[in-house]
């Protein structure tokens, strides 16, 4: 049986070419960056390299980007680093509702130590408005978090036009990109953006490495405290192999990115008109167009979604319940939640995100998965 992976939005298989950059590495490049003798000058050359093709790909300089060991430490260090360093000037947050729980735990920490966190709300297609963001805000705001692409259900937040009422105000702005990078431009001059989270594992680079962008002139403190590494940004020497194959992902995306996503939209358009066709008790969450390219998540009215997952598991068909940090909680998808779906019909939803390993076959046959499995599991589960 070949497997079917739909669950893009969770992890990709590293690109071909992103395994042999890193294996090189590993083999060729092993000395510390850190060091100055031409051991360690070797792995700094392919640490400036991957640098510099993470920034084309942002838009951003190379000293802007700061490595780091993944998206959720990114996200901790804009937020946590971010309200420490400004609460002299003022302890409130604004963040929005649907945001991963690698922002909205760090917010709840936040509010653990004496800091004031406003969660703005969504609609039905899991949007926030920019007046709803420019009414949270306060005198003493120090910073605005608000992600560019939601997992669960893709949809496009208005970034850049939150990022100008809040920088107007003075206050830093800080996007989580994740699930938007190398599905759809991210140009971190056009979004205006201060702070930019970013994961390498979600466009075919390995896990293990991630980044936060830094705009020249802001001054964000460590998370992470030792030796001066990343220009006293993150301590911690660098994983370069990781590095290595996270610039080279990159640098293929920035290749790619308008064939990949609109593959990612035939094929997704194919999946969901199929589904949406064929299953009557089947609905669409979240927006049309505004959203990933890549990503449908909807809701079988009645049906448990783990119980679909796990029977299109047994067929060979890998989809999601949501974000695969969450589901090991039972609890419903609190963006589902959030765009005013009741628990029932959260707990009804599945994520399917495709990418570049699927083709038209793949789809169709995913379709009809789904029919066999909702059809073998009959009334009485309803
Ligand atoms: N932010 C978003 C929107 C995500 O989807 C994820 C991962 O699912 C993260 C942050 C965390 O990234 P990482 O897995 O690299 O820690």
């Amino acid at each position: 049986m070949q497997r079917i992976y739909l669950d893009h939005n969770a992890t990709t298989r590293p690109h071909p070419a992103v395994i042999d950059e890193m294996v090189a590495c590993l083999k060729d490049s092993f000395g510390n960056p850190s060091s100055i003798h031409a051991f360690g000058q070797d792995a700094r050359r392919v640490l400036d390299r991957a640098r510099q093709r993470v920034a084309d790909l942002l838009g951003a300089e190379p000293e802007e980007v700061v490595f780091t060991s993944g998206g959720t430490e990114a996200d901790n260090q804009a937020i946590l680093a971010a309200a420490r360093g400004l609460s002299s000037r003022g302890r409130h947050v604004v963040t929005s509702a649907v945001e991963h729980q690698a922002v909205l735990h760090p917010c709840r920490h936040l509010e653990e130590l004496g800091h004031r966190v406003t969660y703005v709300p969504v609609d039905r297609d899991g949007l926030v408005a920019p007046e709803a963001v420019a009414a949270a805000l306060q005198g003493d705001t120090v910073l605005v978090s608000l992600m560019l692409a939601n997992n669960d259900v893709g949809t496009l937040q208005p970034v850049a036009e939150v990022a100008a009422l809040a920088r107007a105000r003075g206050i830093l702005v800080h996007s989580d990109a994740v699930q938007a990078l190398g599905k759809v431009p991210v140009d971190v001059r056009a979004l205006g953006v201060d702070l930019l989270s970013i994961s390498a594992h979600k466009l075919q680079g390995p896990k293990g490495a991630g980044a936060l962008f830094v705009r020249r002139g802001v001054t964000l403190p460590a998370l992470l405290h030792g030796g001066h590494h990343e220009r006293n940004r993150r301590a911690g020497t660098e994983n370069v192999p990781a590095i290595a194959g996270f610039g080279r992902a990159c640098a293929l995306a920035r290749e790619e990115l308008s064939a990949r996503s609109d593959r990612a939209r035939r094929l997704r358009d194919r999946l969901e008109q199929g589904i949406l066709g064929a299953v009557p008790l089947a609905s669409r969450n979240g927006g049309g167009e505004g959203r990933l390219p890549n990503t449908s998540n909807l809701s079988f009215e009645g049906l448990d979604a783990e119980t679909l997952l796990l029977n299109l598991d047994l067929l060979g068909v890998a989809v999601s319940t949501g974000a695969a940090c969450s589901s090991e909680s039972k609890r419903p998808s609190h963006v589902l939640m959030a765009m005013g779906r009741s628990a029932e019909e959260a707990r009804s939803s599945l994520r399917f995100s495709v990418g570049e390993e699927n083709d038209e076959g793949q789809i169709d046959r995913a379709i009809d998965a789904v029919k066999q499995v909702i059809d073998s599991l009959g009334p009485c589960t309803r």
